[in-house]
């Protein structure tokens, strides 16, 4: 999943749009149904995204979040900046 500077979704992989969007009508590539507010709601009070992409913009670094388990996954989160 990428972000910018908005932040807001702007391209996910097939792993994040089956998490995610569920329509089988478009590729992932082509999503454009992503919301960063759909994904900060699934991860709730664990991790709080727009903090950790403002200081992934602000530092110019690579960040690792911590894991988050949903429905049984665990995912791993990891920002870039683009
Ligand atoms: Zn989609």
């Amino acid at each position: 999943m990428m972000t910018d500077t908005v932040p807001e979704v702007v391209m996910v992989n097939s792993v994040a749009h089956d998490l995610f969007c569920h329509s089988k009508g478009h590729s992932p590539l082509e999503c454009r149904e992503i919301k960063l507010a759909m994904v900060q709601e699934r991860f709730g009070q664990r991790l709080n995204l727009a903090i950790h992409i403002a200081s992934c913009m602000k530092h110019h670094r690579p960040q690792k979040l911590k894991a988050i388990t949903i429905n049984g996954k665990t995912w791993r989160v990891y920002l870039s900046r683009w």
